[in-house]
């Protein structure tokens, strides 16, 4: 099937370019609007109508990875200077999908606007003797409690040795929770359409995985927004929710990518179609 959809993918982007030829001669125009047609060839593996149930308004809460003093990963320039940063392009992307979101019908809570901290590092929230970057954790997930949000989606991009090639999609989920079937779907969707987004203007993002959180190398953790509650988790999220690691920083091609409003705008999109088909599943 895949060969299939390559084939398609080719012979229409050919066409739309010899037409694009046709009517500008401009062969480097961008194939971003020919790629478009053939997006339907990505559709979800399930049957989920991508229309959104007006039951009520749902509030999603988004959780831009990282922000003030901690920048997250970074992507360095030849003179050793970071020229993109993790904290700025989480708020880029969480910021661009609220407002779809909200032009949806949905409610939305972001647990930080601007480039700070949700905690400022002040307080101990979650009661374990110390204040560090938990206590910023434990912000972000109050906040999100506090407002009754109906799903988390928290945002990252990742990171890896510059020039170890590595690059892609990866998203996050707990399998440790009663809601966990919910957490699962909602980050299987997460992903397909991340890459269906990179897809729609020619980039084929590898698809890494959709895993259960305790794969990652945490000492037997969970990740602090998503796990149940702990000694040092002082309350855990009452709703269902996924992190997600949006491409690799540290690729050169990927961060060229990422510093694009293109990309930024389709990842956007690609969030709200894959909130939009959640809550089409789950109705309540
Ligand atoms: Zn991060």
């Amino acid at each position: 099937m895949l060969r299939f959809f390559r084939l398609a993918y080719l012979y229409l982007t050919l066409l739309a370019l010899s037409l694009l030829q046709a009517a500008c001669g401009d062969i480097t125009a961008t194939p971003v609007q020919t790629i478009a047609a053939v997006t339907p060839t990505l559709q979800p593996v399930s049957t989920i109508a991508p229309t959104l149930t007006t039951a009520r308004p749902f509030t999603v809460a988004l959780d831009p990875g990282h922000g003030g003093d901690d920048w997250g990963a970074g992507h360095f320039n030849s003179n050793d200077q970071p020229d993109l940063l993790e904290k700025d392009l989480t708020l880029q992307l969480s910021t661009a999908t609220a407002t779809l979101l909200r032009q949806s019908g949905f409610k939305v809570v972001i647990t930080r606007n601007g480039d700070a901290s949700a905690n400022n590092l002040t307080t101990d929230l979650n009661g374990d003797g110390k204040i560090n970057e938990l206590d910023d954790l434990q912000a972000r997930l109050n906040l999100a409690n506090n407002s009754k949000a109906d799903l988390l989606l928290s945002l990252h991009i990742n990171s890896s040795t510059p020039g170890d090639g590595a690059g892609g999609f990866e998203t996050w989920y707990c399998a440790d929770r009663s809601f966990a079937e919910r957490n699962k779907l909602f980050a299987q969707l997460i992903q397909q359409e991340s890459i269906a987004s990179m897809y729609s203007f020619g980039y084929e993002a590898q698809d890494r995985r959709v895993a259960d959180d305790l794969e990652i190398d945490w000492n037997g953790n969970h990740l602090y927004m998503f796990g149940p509650p702990t000694p040092t988790r002082k309350s855990a999220t009452t709703m269902p929710g996924a992190l997600t690691e949006v491409l690799f920083i540290t690729n050169d091609t990927e961060a060229n990518l990422l510093k694009d409003s293109k990309t930024i705008k389709a990842l956007a999109e690609g969030y709200t179609r894959a909130i939009q088909q959640y809550f089409a599943y789950y109705k309540v």
